[in-house]
């Protein structure tokens, strides 16, 4: 009868809307195959990038640090750091014991860079940094002491010592002007002296990666990478002297900055990146750059997702059809919201309750379909990390020469740190495409900033 008939016509438009909606996520299941070949051309980047005659234009820029070794407990003493360009900028004093009792203490404060002052100019962003700094000598009793200082900056600096960094270009959501080609520590003290107020020794200028590999060092000297999944994406490790043709000298390593969020610049990821990436890159801050970091950070998830949802609001298969401003809102998803949706202790309801306080009104089949949406996004960027990691892992293991290698990861980040199953595919992946390592991922809490700490004692140490 009729009533059949209708029944038969809906259920015909579920199984065409479900088919519709694999299509759509189905570029986002890499292959084993696939992800093999990330791991290849991730290699290849890292070649690419320590080549005296390939490095000037590699994708993975492999910036050598001027770190030569991690910590081994003799460090000493009373630092600041600053930590610039993750979730927070923040300024920290951390004391540093040797000894049997060795130990690292740290107070911290936290300040917010106003969106228009890190899209400003660079006089307004060191000035801004300037003034957080004299309010935290100010908190702390400490504007007439001159401890060394260590400054994280999170973003690819060409270094010619530790006390030198040319700023490539920004990532993530700085853009501050006539900063790009210029010496961050040379703006950093030319902000002091326009201040004149106080003085600070500046010794040392970090990588957040680097900070963060040498503060799990400290407690485990096993630890030769860094890697943070949060913001954005990067990492960095312990490489042979002879490796690095672009800096003098053979003997020993020395930790290097692999910026590999740059993969993909010169389009050797064409082949697995989807109409959705193309579009988040096109409303970035800085079109056709940083394409691997672009599918595997937090800055970018939220906004893949957002585009995905787009398309399928648009073609009706989704929110009946009705595109709000939330959905045209770039940024609306952080991580955050990603990590909660994709919670398994969430119900359904609480998953629709999310999307009610973004501004989008969810029947249950939408936050089923919004939940999927975010699992292919999100497990993506992590088998695409661990098959970076893979590549990373198995050249330690062959410059080392060994069958078999042990090697220990510092992790910080966001994305790392809240998302309920990035870490997990992460390591699985890391397992199945490098075989022959066995990886340990260590939480570095703080590890960007202590890290900035102990690199000056170490720094230190060596004057
Ligand atoms: C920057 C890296 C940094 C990473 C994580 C990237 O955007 O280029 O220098 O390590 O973000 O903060
Ligand atoms: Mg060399």
């Amino acid at each position: 009868g009729k009533g059949a008939a209708m029944v038969t016509a809906v259920a015909q438009r579920l199984v065409a809307q479900r088919g519709e909606i694999d299509s759509t996520l189905a570029p986002f299941a890499l292959t084993q195959q696939q992800l093999q070949g990330v791991r290849d051309r991730m290699r290849a980047g890292l070649e690419r990038g320590l080549r005296k005659d390939t490095h000037g234009t590699a994708s993975v820029k492999m910036l050598p640090s001027y770190v030569y070794r991690t910590p081994d407990g003799t460090e000493n003493g009373k630092y600041l750091a600053l930590d610039l360009g993750g979730t927070n900028f923040r300024v920290l004093v951390v004391k540093i014991r040797s000894g049997l009792r060795k130990s690292v203490r740290m107070y911290n404060k936290i300040y917010a860079i106003p969106l228009e002052i890190m899209q400003g100019t660079g006089e307004e962003l060191f000035d801004h940094i300037v003034q957080c700094i004299s309010d935290f000598l100010d908190y702390m009793g400490m504007k007439n002491t001159c401890l060394p200082l260590g400054f994280t900056f999170s973003f690819p600096c060409r270094q010619t010592g530790i006390d030198k960094g040319t700023l490539v270009s920004w990532t993530k959501g700085f853009k501050a002007t006539d900063c790009e080609g210029n010496d961050v520590v040379d703006m950093l003290r030319e902000a002091i002296k326009r201040r004149n107020e106080f003085e600070l020794d500046i010794v040392a200028v970090v990588n957040d990666t680097v900070g963060t590999m040498m503060t799990c060092a400290y407690e485990d000297p096993e630890c030769e990478i860094g890697l943070i999944a949060g913001t954005g994406s990067n990492v960095c490790y312990m490489e042979e002297m002879r490796n690095i043709e672009t800096v003098e000298g053979d003997e020993g390593r020395m930790c290097v900055n692999t910026e590999w969020g740059g993969l993909g610049e010169n389009g050797s990821l064409e082949d697995i990146r989807t109409k959705y990436d193309r579009e988040v890159d096109e409303g970035s801050l800085n079109v056709g750059k940083q394409r691997f970091e672009k599918m595997t950070s937090g800055m970018y998830l939220g906004e893949i997702v957002r585009q995905i949802l787009t398309d399928l609001t648009r073609r009706g298969l989704l929110f009946r059809g009705h595109i709000t401003e939330c959905l045209k809102t770039r940024g609306i998803f952080e991580t955050k919201f990603l990590s909660q949706i994709e919670s398994d202790r969430l119900a359904l309801l609480q998953v629709r309750s999310i999307l009610k306080n973004l501004g989008l009104d969810s029947t249950c089949d939408d936050s089923i379909i919004v939940k999927e949406v975010c699992g292919a996004v999100s497990r993506r960027a992590a088998q695409l990390c661990g098959a970076g990691m893979a590549a990373v892992v198995e050249k330690i293991r062959e410059n080392r020469g060994l069958d078999h290698l042990n090697i220990t990861v510092g992790v910080d980040g966001t994305l790392y740190k809240l998302h309920p199953h990035f870490s997990g595919i992460l390591k699985d992946t890391v397992r199945e495409l490098a075989p022959k390592c066995d990886v340990t991922f260590v939480l570095s809490e703080d590890g960007s900033g202590k890290g900035a700490a102990l690199i000056t004692a170490v720094a230190r140490g060596e004057i």
